[in-house]
């Protein structure tokens, strides 16, 4: 089966799916950004469970529940920092779209929402990385026959313009 792939500008936590990615940092316990809207919106719930997980490495992800969010799950990735591309940040960022929807089908989640992961306060430049964004989950969603939804979700129009173009190409 294909995944229908999407881009939308939404706040993330509004999103009523299997799962949304919050783009989180290597604590889990919480920041600026999506991540800080997203603990915001779930409750003090999820800090407790993501206290239990023992943080994550940076392209890794792991899930936890939804609590408050329209959402059921919670995938936390770890974006790399930008630092000039040349110290692994494009394989790095490709891992937390690819451990992230391999996450959602090992638990059988079927719907899954992105932020644009790293490009905020980790400085990652927006079109590069929606290319790599697009590229990876088209490859990741090709091989797992349960996801069957994948939502790129913009913040900014200027965002929301890049994966238009990019998903138009196939
Ligand atoms: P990072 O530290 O990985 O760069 P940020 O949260 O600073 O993470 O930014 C990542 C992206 O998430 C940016 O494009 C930012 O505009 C976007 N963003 C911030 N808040 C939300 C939200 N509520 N819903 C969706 N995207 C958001």
């Amino acid at each position: 089966m294909t995944a229908i792939l999407e881009a939308l500008q939404a706040d993330i936590t509004t999103l009523q799916l299997d799962a949304i990615v919050n783009a989180a940092n290597p604590s889990l316990l919480g920041g600026g950004g999506v991540d800080g809207a997203i603990h915001r919106a779930a409750g003090p719930e999820l800090v407790s469970e993501c206290r239990g997980l023992g943080g994550c490495d940076t392209g890794d992800a792991r899930l936890t529940g939804g609590y408050r969010l329209p959402a059921r799950h919670v995938i936390h990735t770890v974006g790399p920092v930008w630092r000039g591309g040349g110290a692994g940040e494009p394989e790095l960022l490709a891992s937390c779209y690819r451990r992230s929807l391999e996450v959602a089908d090992a638990h059988g989640l079927r719907s899954v929402a992105f932020p644009c992961i790293s490009t905020g306060l980790y400085g990652y430049p927006a079109a590069a990385a929606a290319n790599v964004a697009v590229t990876t989950v088209r490859q990741t969603a090709a091989r797992l026959d349960g996801i069957g939804r994948v939502l790129f979700c913009c913040f900014s129009p200027e965002d929301l313009r890049i994966y238009q173009r990019l998903l138009q190409v196939e």
